[in-house]
This record gives C-alpha cells, structure tokens and sequence, in this order.
C-alpha cells in the first residue's frame, strides 16, 4: 500500500480533487474493469482501500469518486458530485442556498432561506419549492412572531402543543401558570388564564383602520379608532347607512383598552398637528356617520399605516420590557425536527379572526449571514453516501 496523489484531469474545478490523497491498493486493473467504467460514463481510475473498491472519474463533471468494484461491474454507479450539483441548482431555482447535506438523514439538506436562517429540508420538499408548489416558510421566524405576539398580552409562547393539536402552543403566562392555548385566540388576546384568572375581556383592546365609502354620494374616507371588537363596531357605533361599505383594513391588538384609548388619542393629536389636510371637516360626513372627528382623507393612507407600525413598535418595545425574561425562554431550533411534517398552519385563524389584516412590518430576527459557507474539503473520495456501495 503507498499513499499517490492523483490528479483529476477534469476543467468542472468545483468538483474536481487533484490535491486529495488516494490510497492505493496495487492489484491488476483489468481492461474489461476500464471498459465497464467507459461505457457508464466513468474513468477508471486505480483500485483503492482494498481489493474490493475502485476509484472513478466522472466524466461529464471530473469529480472522483470511490465506488465498490461490484457496484462498477453490475450496475450504474452514480457520481455523488453530479447529484450535489443538482441538489445546488434546485436549492438555487428555489430561492434558497445550499449549504450541504444533513449528515444524519440522507434525504435532507441544510440551507439557508432568505430570511437568513438555515433549516434543514427534504430534498424532494425543496424540488416542490422550486417548482412553486409549496413555500418553503421559516418556522423559525414563526416561532419569532408567535413569541411576539403572546407577549403583548403577557404570554411567553413555551412550545407547540404538547398534546399535538397545530392549532394550539403551550404559553406561560406572567402570573408562572402554563397553559395551552390555540395560536389564533392568542393572536387576539382572547384567553383567560386559568392560573391568576385574569379574564382577556378586561384586558386587551385593538386600534384599527376602517375605510369607509358611501357609493350613493361617492363619499371615501379613512378612520382610525379603537375598540374592543372593532369588526362589531364600524356599523352599530358609527350609525352608517346600510349601503356604506366598510372595510377593515388593519387591526392592531393593543395590551389594554387603556393604552388603546391613550395611544389613539395621541396619534389622532399628532396627526392634527403634522398633516391637517389629511383631517376631513366634521360638516363634510356629519349626516353619514355619528362621530365629530377622526375621519381622514384617502390619500391620508400611508400617513395612517405609519402610524399605526409607530403604535405596534412601541407596544411590541413595552411588551419586552415588561417581560425581558422570555429572551431565555427556550425556543424550537430550526434543525430539531421534520419540517415537513410540522402541522402548523401559520395563516390558521378563527373565524373571529378572519378580518382582512394588513401584515406587520417584519420582525429584526434576522441572523448574520456568515462570510462564506465553508466548502467541505473532506477526502471526498472516503464519501459513499449509500450511492455506490
Ligand atoms: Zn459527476
Ligand atoms: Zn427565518
Ligand atoms: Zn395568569
């Protein structure tokens, strides 16, 4: 036995090994051997480890490979090289980065998503992703906005059910006491704790954005309020005519009714004073609807959004400084379990919830993207992969 470097000839440079050490098993290497390596689109190269292995050269790719003698002589071998350029180009028509195989489950890869977390996916799942099938969404970044909105009402989000239910997580409340609750009844605020019995009708409240629109005398109007069931109150409150069409735009799920009322009130002040042509005049709506003030130009629009995103940051701020211990809480990594076979269904909502929502501006859980993944320069030729032998 000597140890010979061997040079790939092949021009494919990522997957060629000339620096790698091969070591030999001297031994015939018999022509028939050489002709059932060309005629499967190899090179035979040497005879390597023992007596029973053989080294080949991709001949479309140049990368090398050892593979069972038997493997050579009665059936196709595959070059492992040519199926992880694949796998890159797939990762690559999915919007993902390849990042290497799962070294404990053959059929997964790791990748990077474009949030900037990495995951590990099933190779068959990530060829879905690319042919637009199925998306290939983040649970990490789903735990992250989860986590988020348990804690404007003062729930850490614990984990997924553990009794199984994907409509429901396990929250630990401010008062210590654990308890199940379904994901979309949380989004919302609606849960008691059956620990300090704090009832959710007390607490939490919601900002929300109505456009308004009388077609009859070609009225349009925004407003902004709060309320404790802001799809109950557009109508009963606001006294509209039947044939006014309402649509919600945007809810904002606020921890009290208290600070609800005080934040509208000074959003409503500051708006006043920054964009007074984006108030309309109360004579203007006076016989469509019973409020005096707080009803906004159309084109207003993006002013309002704006405000309501300052409104959600700033109570997403308060939220974490009342409870900065749910930074330790222990979340789900994205590697510790199937993802395809995760049941969560992030766009399940109650019918309660089923209002059209405006999506929150993302949350900063982005990751630093590392320099460069580092390239695995193992002796490839120690790689089987199950593929060859
Ligand atoms: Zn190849
Ligand atoms: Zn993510
Ligand atoms: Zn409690």
């Amino acid at each position: 036995m000597s140890t010979t470097i061997l040079s790939s000839h092949g021009t494919h440079t990522p997957l060629s090994v000339s620096d790698l050490p091969l070591v030999i098993h001297h031994g015939d290497l018999h022509a028939h051997w050489s002709e059932a390596a060309r005629s499967k689109g190899f090179d035979l190269i040497a005879r390597v480890q023992d007596r029973l292995h053989v080294a080949l050269r991709c001949q479309p790719c140049g990368g090398v490979h050892v593979a069972r003698h038997s493997v050579l002589m009665t059936a196709q071998p595959l070059c492992p090289h040519c199926i992880e350029a694949r796998w890159h180009a797939t990762a690559i028509a999915a919007g993902l980065t390849w990042l290497g195989r799962d070294t404990a489950h053959r059929h997964y890869g790791r990748y990077r998503l474009p949030c900037g977390h990495t995951a590990r996916r099933q190779f068959t799942f990530v060829e879905r992703v690319a042919s637009g099938a199925v998306s290939a969404r983040c649970e990490t970044c789903l735990v992250h906005r989860e986590e988020e909105e348990a804690l404007r009402f003062g729930w850490a989000r614990l984990h997924r059910d553990p009794q199984g239910n994907p409509a429901y997580r396990l929250y630990r409340h401010s008062c210590g006491h654990e308890q199940r609750i379904a994901r979309a009844n949380l989004q919302w605020g609606q849960c008691d704790c059956a620990g300090c019995g704090q009832s959710w009708t007390a607490k939490p409240s919601f900002i929300y954005l109505l456009d308004i629109r009388h077609p009859g005398t070609r009225r349009h109007y925004l407003k902004v309020g709060y309320s404790s069931r802001p799809v109950k109150r557009h109508r009963h409150q606001l006294g509209l005519p039947k044939d006014a069409l309402v649509e919600v735009l945007r809810v904002v799920a606020m921890p009290t009714g208290h600070d609800a009322c005080t934040r509208e009130k000074a959003a409503h002040a500051r708006l006043k004073r920054d964009h007074p042509q984006a108030l309309v005049p109360h004579p203007e709506y006076a016989d469509l609807m019973n409020v005096v003030s707080e009803i906004y130009r159309p084109d207003a629009l993006s002013i309002l959004h704006e405000t309501l995103d300052r409104i959600e940051a700033a109570i997403s701020d308060a939220a974490r400084t009342r409870n900065p211990d749910h930074l330790s809480t222990p979340s789900r990594t994205a590697g510790g379990s199937d993802p395809e076979a995760a049941p969560d269904d992030p766009e399940a909502r109650t019918p309660a919830a089923s209002v059209p929502l405006v999506p929150a501006p993302p949350y900063p859980h982005r990751i630093p993207r590392p320099i460069a993944a580092a390239r695995d320069r193992h002796p490839i030729l120690r790689r089987h992969w199950g593929l060859t032998g």
